[in-house]
């Protein structure tokens, strides 16, 4: 039987709880369902931490969830979910919203030669649905109404013992879905806490298993990887696992000790860092900047190839994008939305170093400037180049027209 923890001893702050997820408990609870805020929403809560999105767990199916509510979909195939979204103030808020899964050995074979969970839409028992979890800090279930945490596998013991803890055999969890040994790392980061000895251990042997998961899936893995606000230490993680190799081929490139390329090195460690700060000073930060920043020393290279080669500036860079874009895309595919917000910020590179006539005017008016101009002072930040550039740039940027005038003037 799950430990019922009462409010003195978990905690959690009602405060940080998302009105609309409790919105989802209640209405469920209302129509006779069970509903609880779940997984790592409640490690967040128990942490007392802001969790950035809520899931809900209910012995209701994704159809009786779906009556209940007027902007409800089913989303999903392998699993099932029911995204219920809010409208507020701010950007729409979606809570998804799963039904309890049946342990695997209760839903018949729905796996993959080596062991990989295939599909997966077989209801279950909350118990079961709290084995299938990853951590034992991501099995434990809030109830807003009571004010109780269900902690079926001492997830808040090994929050206090600050311990990341694989539930059940760890080596059969891998791989069902090698996904999960990407997770270890990225929460081991985020978290601060120790991977307990059985969970690290079959790591090593079992890493290659990631190139059998598809690499959508990876994909968003690797995003969330790179946007936890501790992307520099979680890739840190990945290098000592050995879980670097084929996940993204830039990573391999820079992360091998042999590399001998210190200022690509130094590029992308700033370029990370960077981004850990606006995440945890609750920036926003676009996916676009941050694979234009990881790409940004391969990209420079074959720009410089192709000016050797006689090409002018402009068409070297844009023969250099496509070759960038191309290599990358053998290893792990990126987003067409991506890809096109990278391409711009790169394509502006070079105009910020055109301080002549009317293109800086021009060039502060086009839509996508400012993510241009903040990769620019990346670029300044890491010496790649000039910091008067930058600067040059933020006193345009603050200046009134005659002011720009005199900073145009100045370069002559
Ligand atoms: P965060 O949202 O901060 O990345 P999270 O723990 O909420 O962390 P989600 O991907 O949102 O991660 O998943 C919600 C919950 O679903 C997890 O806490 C865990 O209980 C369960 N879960 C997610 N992915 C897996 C997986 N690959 N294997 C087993 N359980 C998983
Ligand atoms: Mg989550």
């Amino acid at each position: 039987a799950p430990k019922r923890i009462l409010k003195k001893a978990h905690r959690i702050n009602p405060e940080l709880l998302s009105k609309n997820a409790v919105k989802v408990t209640q209405t469920l609870q209302q129509a006779g369902y069970e509903a609880f805020i779940v997984g790592g929403a409640v490690r967040d809560l128990a942490l007392g931490i802001s969790p950035k999105d809520f899931d809900v767990a209910t012995n209701a199916t994704p159809e009786q969830v779906q009556k209940l509510f007027r902007k409800a979909r089913l989303i999903g195939r392998r699993f099932q979910i029911v995204h219920v979204t809010f409208f507020g103030k701010g950007a729409p808020e979606i809570i998804e919203v799963s039904t309890f899964r049946a342990l695997l050995e209760n839903a018949g074979e729905h796996l993959a030669e080596t062991g990989r969970i295939l599909r997966d839409n077989v209801w279950g028992t909350q118990h079961e649905d709290a084995a299938r979890r990853d951590f034992s800090i991501n099995a434990m279930y809030y109830d807003p109404a009571s004010e109780t945490v269900l902690d079926y596998h001492g997830g808040m013991a090994d929050m206090q013992k600050k311990v990341l803890r694989m539930i059940g055999d760890p080596s059969k969890r891998y791989r069902e879905d090698p996904i999960r040994m990407l997770r270890a790392i990225r929460f081991a980061a985020k978290t601060g806490f120790a991977l307990d000895a059985a969970t690290q251990e079959p790591i090593a042997q079992l890493g290659q298993l990631i190139h059998d998961v598809p690499t959508a899936r990876l994909f968003d893995e690797m995003l969330k990887l790179l946007m936890s606000g501790y992307s520099w230490s979680a890739i840190q993680g990945l290098r000592n696992a050995g879980l670097h190799h084929g996940v993204l081929p830039l990573l391999d490139h820079i992360l091998d000790s042999h590399s001998d390329s210190k200022a690509a090195n130094d590029f992308v460690r700033i370029a990370l860092s960077n981004t850990d700060q606006r995440i945890q000073a609750g920036k926003s930060v676009s996916a676009g900047f941050l694979f234009a920043s990881l790409l940004w020393p391969d990209l420079l290279l074959n720009w410089k190839k192709n000016m050797a080669k006689g090409m002018a500036n402009i068409p070297a860079l844009q023969d250099a994008m496509d070759t960038t874009i191309a290599t990358q895309s053998k290893g792990m595919v990126i987003q067409r939305r991506f890809e096109s917000d990278m391409r711009e910020i790169w394509a502006m590179q070079p105009r910020f170093e055109r301080r002549v006539g009317r293109y800086p005017y021009r060039l502060i008016e086009s839509p996508r400037f400012r993510a241009g101009y903040d990769f620019l002072l990346l670029r300044c930040a890491t010496g790649e180049q000039i910091p008067a550039l930058g600067e040059w740039w933020t006193d345009f940027i603050e200046s009134d027209t005659a002011g720009q005038d005199a900073l145009m003037a100045s370069i002559k």
